[in-house]
């Protein structure tokens, strides 16, 4: 297998006059020397890649492994069954998907076959590529097509027979949201489209109800991000008053008003099937709409008083709080929620910059709530360190901590960290600074690993290692070549050998 990969990989970067000598070079003998076989049998002169004569054979180093060993994994290439075959695949970038089709018939048609191209996203950035997909490929995870690309695309995409899972449009004039309107008609039809993203920042609202209501009308969908910029909120509801409601949707992305009557129609139609909704709106929250979602387990949202008449909402367990612009005032309402809303397991705190009034107000307010003994994950970005380690031992079923902050945490946040205060703590994610190796030769990093033998300690980031980096470890050039290495910073370093339970990049660091 470990051959055959290799095969792939070399074939994947060949340049495409490469690609042709290699063809011819390789391919060809090869052909020549493995037959008869069910994808071979025809004779390699009826093969669908174009010849050209030699301008240069490159000639093959003494009695070369080349002219004895890439036969033989040709020939294991192909003596693959089936299905392994298509797994291969199916690790292969698509165009060069393209290119073995020109091999030989069974890799022609294995080439397209759905599972080979279930995982693939494309975008229309790369235009040729993304035709050439639409046109031939059954399926495609995902396409993200640019308000530039959408009218090319639309009239491709009117004879496809390609099933899209999920489509992201950028939508700026009322011609795109027209060449949008029909891309989706298209999908929608086809069947298979499940996650739909619409970017319509800038777009004026009153091109926007075709695309809207095409939108609504695409049948299973499950995910549907809008981000409006525009003002929506004059649009008559009558617009969408007709539509069938058939709910289906379990997540829900909306930055727009709340006052939105197609934001409401979606919250309404939809409230029996909805699990997950983010909201970044201008004016509160549709309080009446989200407490009537039976299902409703994750809400993100500015911090709001308005959040105070969410207490019911009895199935939430995950809240996220987060707003680049928010005033560093105490949010009641919120605070009042934390105190006395649902018991949650997960919560995000994330403000830019450094709020510490709302901070310290919401970080209390959590430590006090009924939330407090059963939280699992805390993430807080914009929350000063000083005020986390005081509050530490109030959360005993914390199984996860992220800090996000502009400096080395203090020195009482490290010593909070301790199997007294975080028993079931296992993953500690903090933003290296400087040098992320020096930065895990610090001290206080060795000690917080030695004192908590099951806690594993990740780098936010991702972090790099610069190559001319001073500092004395990568001088001495301790761990330098490992944390270099693809996932050597991305692990998670501990105090022990991986055991079970660990997650897969456990990394032994003391
Ligand atoms: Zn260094
Ligand atoms: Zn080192
Ligand atoms: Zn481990």
């Amino acid at each position: 297998m470990v051959e055959i990969i290799a095969f792939l990989n070399k074939i994947s970067n060949l340049t495409e006059e490469e690609e042709e000598d290699y063809l011819q070079d390789e391919i060809d003998p090869l052909l020549d020397s493995v037959a008869p076989s069910p994808c071979l049998s025809t004779s390699s002169t009826s093969l669908p890649y174009r010849r050209r004569p030699r301008l240069s054979a490159l000639p093959c180093p003494s009695a070369s492994p080349c002219s004895v060993t890439r036969p033989v994994i040709m020939t294991d290439l192909l003596a693959l069954p089936d299905d392994a075959l298509v797994r291969v695949l199916a690790l292969l970038p698509p165009r060069e998907l393209f290119r073995l089709r020109l091999v030989c018939r069974r890799l022609r048609d294995l080439s397209l076959h759905p599972d080979v191209w279930r995982s693939v996203g494309l975008s229309g950035g790369d235009k040729g590529l993304l035709q050439a997909a639409l046109r031939l490929a059954p399926c495609l995870r995902e396409v993200t097509l640019l308000s530039s690309y959408l009218q090319a695309a639309a009239c491709t995409i009117a004879n496809t027979k390609c099933v899209v899972t999920n489509l992201t449009l950028f939508v700026r004039t009322q011609l795109d949201a027209a060449w949008a309107t029909a891309i989706v008609l298209r999908f929608s039809t086809l069947g298979g489209l499940r996650e739909i993203s619409l970017d319509l920042l800038g777009a004026a609202p009153e091109a926007l109800p075709p695309l809207l209501r095409m939108v609504y009308g695409v049948q299973d969908l499950c995910e549907l991000t809008v981000w409006i910029l525009s003002d929506t909120s004059q649009l008559p509801s009558f617009l969408w008053s007709d539509m069938e409601p058939r709910p289906s949707l379990t997540k829900l992305k909306y930055k727009g008003a709340a006052s939105d009557p197609f934001l409401c129609f979606l919250l309404r139609t939809h409230a029996s099937t909805l699990q997950h909704v983010v909201l970044f709106l201008a004016d509160g929250l549709p309080t009446s709409l989200l407490g009537s979602m039976p299902r409703l387990h994750s809400l993100t949202c500015r911090p709001t008083d308005d959040l105070s008449q969410l207490k019911s909402l009895s199935n939430l367990d995950t809240l996220r709080l987060m707003d680049p612009e928010v005033q560093d005032v105490p949010c009641p309402g919120t605070v009042d929620f934390l105190l006395q809303g649902p018991r949650l397991r997960h919560v995000v705190f994330s403000f830019e910059p450094n709020c510490p009034i709302l901070g310290a107000a919401l970080l209390e307010a959590l430590a006090q709530s009924p939330s407090a003994p059963v939280l699992e994950s805390l993430f807080l970005d914009g929350v000063q360190d000083s005020l986390v380690a005081p509050s530490l031992h109030r959360f005993p079923s914390l199984r996860a901590l992220a800090l996000e902050l502009d400096a080395m945490p203090s020195d009482d946040f490290f010593r909070a960290v301790s199997p007294a205060s975080t028993p079931r703590l296992a993953t500690l994610q903090l933003v290296p600074h400087g040098c992320p190796h020096a930065w895990l030769h610090d001290p206080a990093v060795q000690d917080v690993l030695a004192r908590n033998a099951g806690l594993h300690l990740r780098l936010s980031g991702p972090p790099t290692l610069e190559d001319d980096c001073a500092c004395r470890w990568c001088l001495w050039r301790c761990h330098r070549d490992e944390l270099r290495t693809h996932a050597g910073l991305q692990s998670a370093f501990s105090a022990h050998t991986r055991r079970p339970g660990c997650p897969r990049d456990c990394r032994r660091w003391l």
